[in-house]
């Protein structure tokens, strides 16, 4: 019997999970281990100075009061070490997970973690604007048939794929193409107030940073109504600048 893990940001109760959930279903045993609130944008963040709590919360289903990163920890290392899961998969996240945004990710982190414990994993993320109702309708489809891929196939060691699905019926999909992280444009995302006792605050994120258009990119496909499939390695070395750095004078 197939063994599937999942998990995400958004918190337990989130509705791109449950979806997440009943479509994959029919594929294997499904665990659910996923924060028990919203950790969006926690990164790949790790608790190592504080207990953890695991509060069951359905049959298969765990909530756990930590991140993303926690939650996959505590399934791969505690609750499921003898009976470990071949596939995790992080999701459907309420929001696209694209270009630079992926080093702030909680989904994307969550697939990290499997990743370097060993366990071939997919991130799956809905884009949407602010203010369109999300439906996660097609990315519930697509993530059954990519996950099914994925366990047919495999992964390369290291390697998980970054998966984005445009707000449309599966209908007016306009394909799936694989593709390369793009590049944000970082506006004035700080916004500086005072408070109601007078004192100065700041809030990070603005609205509707651009990108930097490139054909070829996770945001390209998806601005053109595709499935975007980004491999993410998590080996972040850059080879070509090794070269550079090892002519430096360094002694
Ligand atoms: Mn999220």
């Amino acid at each position: 019997m197939v063994r599937i893990l999942l998990s995400n940001d958004d918190g337990i109760a989130s509705g791109g999970l449950r979806v997440l959930y009943e479509s994959v279903s029919g594929l294997g045993e499904v665990s659910v281990v996923a924060p028990d609130r919203e950790q969006s944008a926690a990164g790949h963040s790790l608790s190592l100075y504080r207990p953890l709590r695991i509060d069951p919360a359905g049959e298969g289903w765990f909530a756990v009061d930590g991140t993303p990163t926690d939650c996959v920890n505590l399934a791969l290392n505690g609750l499921m070490k003898d009976r470990r899961p071949d596939i995790l998969i992080s999701g459907i996240n309420k929001g696209g997970n694209l270009g630079d945004d992926i080093t702030y990710s909680g989904t994307v982190a969550a697939a990290m973690e499997a990743t370097l414990l060993g366990v071939p994993s997919v991130a799956i993320s809905l884009v949407h604007e602010n203010g369109e109702t999300p439906n996660f309708g097609f990315a519930g489809s697509f993530a059954r048939r990519i996950a099914g891929e994925v366990l047919d196939r495999g992964l390369r060691e290291g390697v998980l794929l970054n998966v984005n699905v445009p707000n449309i019926s599966e209908e007016d999909c306009q394909g799936v193409r694989v593709t390369h992280q793009g590049k944000r444009v970082y506006g004035n995302a700080v916004v500086e107030k005072i408070d109601p006792r007078g004192r100065e605050y700041f809030w990070i994120g603005g609205n509707s940073l651009s990108w930097v258009k490139e054909a070829g990119t996770d945001f390209d496909a998806v601005a053109n109504g595709c499935v975007s499939i980004t491999p993410i390695r998590l080996d972040l070395t850059d080879y070509e600048a090794m070269k550079d750095i090892e002519k430096w004078d360094l002694g």
